[in-house]
This record gives C-alpha cells, sequence and structure tokens, in this order.
C-alpha cells in the first residue's frame, strides 16, 4: 500500500469540515458539507460516516490509505473514552459515543478532541507555535476557545474533560452574562456574540444612533463582521465595542502570563480577522496590568493556519501525536 494519511475534521453547528492529510501535515484532499444538527444525533453521525468514506474512496484513488480519524468538536470532550460529553454546536449530544459510533461505520481508529486544543495542536506542528516550546493559544469565534502548549505538549489537564477554557476565565465579577450561565467572562467581551450583544446593550441604554447599524440591529440581521466593518469605517460605538474585546483579551492573557510565565500567545479564529481593531487595546491593557514581565517582551501572534488549523491539528490526534 502507498503513502499513508489521516482524515482531519472539523465538526462545527452548521458545516463540518474534513480533509486528508499526510503525515507532513499536508492536506490532500478536503470535503465541507452542512451538519444538520436539526436532523439528530444518528443524522449527523451518518454524515461523518459518509465524508470519512468518500475520504477514503479519494485516497484510494491516490494510491493512498488511511489509517485514522481525528475529530476536533467545541466543549467538553472526554476525549479518553471518546465521548462528547456537551457541545454547544451540537446541542443534542449529550454524552454521546461518538468516537465508538464512527469506528463501528468506519471500521478505523477514530480520536476526539475539544477544537480549541485541535486548533493548539495544528498551529504547533505547522504554523504560528512552530518549534515554539510554550505557549498560551486563544480562538475567537462565536464563542472564545483557548488551549495550553506547555513543554511542547497539549496541556490536558487532569483528564476532566475541560482544560484551556480561557473564555470562561472572569474578566469583569459582575460583568455582561456569558453563554455558560456566568458575568463577566472574557468570551462576553472578546467573541463574535460579544461584538453584536455590545451594540444591542448600547441600543437598550438608547446610545445607539439612527443608521445602518441601527437597522440591521432591527432587524435582527446583524452579525460581527458588520460590526467590524463600521468599526473600520470608525464609527464611534463599533469602535468602543472592539477597545472592549481588547482589552478583556489583554487582562486575561496578563493573568495567564502572571500566572504561567509564559511570553508567547497565538490568537486565531474567525474573529481575529478583526485583529487591526482589538490588538492596540489589547496592548494597552497588557502595559497598564502587567507587574511581573514587561509587556514589550510579550510576543503575540496571530494564526498562521487560520480554518486549517483545525484540521492539521484534528489529523495530529489521529496520528496520535499530541506531543508537538
Ligand atoms: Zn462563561
Amino acid at each position: 500500500m502507498g503513502k499513508k494519511t489521516v482524515i482531519g475534521i472539523d465538526v462545527g453547528g452548521t458545516h463540518m469540515r474534513s480533509a486528508l492529510v499526510d503525515s507532513r501535515c499536508t492536506i490532500l484532499q478536503r470535503r465541507r458539507t452542512t451538519t444538520e444538527q436539526s436532523l439528530g444525533t444518528a443524522h449527523v453521525s451518518h454524515k461523518l460516516v459518509l465524508e470519512c468514506r468518500a475520504l477514503v474512496q479519494e485516497a484510494a484513488e491516490m494510491g493512498a490509505s488511511v489509517a485514522a480519524v481525528g475529530l476536533g468538536v467545541a466543549g467538553k470532550i472526554d476525549a479518553a473514552r471518546g465521548t462528547v460529553v456537551f457541545s454547544p454546536n451540537l446541542p443534542a449530544m449529550r454524552n454521546f459515543p461518538l468516537a465508538r459510533e464512527l469506528e463501528t461505520g468506519l471500521g478505523l481508529p477514530v480520536t476526539i478532541e475539544n477544537d480549541a486544543n485541535v486548533f493548539g495542536l495544528g498551529e504547533s506542528r505547522a504554523g504560528a507555535g512552530r518549534g515554539i516550546r510554550n505557549w498560551i493559544g486563544i480562538t475567537l469565534g462565536t464563542g472564545v476557545g483557548g488551549c495550553l502548549i506547555l513543554d511542547g505538549r497539549l496541556w490536558q489537564g487532569d483528564g476532566l474533560g475541560f482544560v484551556g477554557e480561557i473564555g470562561h476565565m472572569i474578566v469583569w465579577p459582575g460583568g455582561s452574562r456569558c453563554a455558560c450561565g456566568a458575568s463577566g467572562c472574557l468570551e462576553a467581551y472578546a467573541s463574535g456574540r460579544a461584538l453584536v450583544e455590545g451594540i444591542r446593550d448600547a441600543e437598550a441604554r438608547g446610545e445607539l444612533p439612527e443608521g445602518d447599524l441601527h437597522r440591521l440591529h432591527t432587524r435582527g440581521e446583524l452579525t460581527p463582521e458588520d460590526v467590524y466593518r463600521h468599526a473600520l469605517a470608525g464609527d464611534a460605538l463599533a469602535c468602543s465595542v472592539f477597545r472592549t474585546m481588547g482589552r478583556a483579551l489583554g487582562l486575561a492573557l496578563t493573568n495567564l502570563c502572571t500566572v504561567l510565565g509564559l511570553r508567547n500567545a497565538v490568537i486565531g479564529g474567525g474573529v481575529s480577522g478583526s485583529w487591526d481593531q482589538f490588538i492596540e487595546h489589547l496592548k494597552e491593557s497588557l502595559a497598564e496590568n502587567a507587574r511581573m514581565f514587561d509587556p514589550d517582551e510579550m510576543v503575540i501572534t496571530r494564526s498562521l493556519l487560520g480554518d486549517d488549523a483545525a484540521l492539521i491539528g484534528a489529523a495530529q490526534t489521529a496520528l496520535g501525536l499530541e506531543k508537538v
């Protein structure tokens, strides 16, 4: 048999993206389809099996074989058991043995890992974290995820099904409500959802002037991209929402770096595309709050791999390469 490959899959709430990846982290083929999670857990499992079978077929056509499958899923994941404990993207999947289901359907070994952790593995192997022994990863998407690469390995904690949940660090006690039920979490200020809610809160205070943002908000059509577009154009309210985001991120990083004694952080996820609107505020916050370290020594970089980090990282778990 020819070249050995693995499949990496990023299972999102609306789309599942999958890729055939070789041992050098090169993506050979990719696929994308809708998750259709509203049709139930069995349907999502079946779709995953179909996507994998299609990639196995494509591998065979290249003279390659597929050794294993790795999945990245948002939420609390019991990686040792291959179980989705719960996922905000797949609310019907509670304590669901997804790895076993797929192994039965495919006849291949299957691993599952938290989506921010696979981001960390991907960036470590082939992206912005390559060659860096210790770093903090933050993913800015609908929510805020995080991971820790310590001493060259993905930090797994005590195997409790969560680790590096940077989005749920409280940066403002009694502050804005987070999706997790707590108040003042980083995610309540630095996620795509928080950008939209920042505008909504301004409207509730009577501080959203008439105009395009007001119209989009009233129609229920406002997206994080709209807020970014308005900030770029100099809209004061949109800029203030990004200022809050940057300052919250800076505070979270100050605390993490003070505790861990680290100097490197990599920020990824779709909302990190608005980098130019929050990075200066993040640095301001570091400069104001850091006492144990010189904020100028901190190296904060953007993800190099973008969406591919999750695919490549999930493939690393399939290869059993959590050590990076
Ligand atoms: Zn929270």
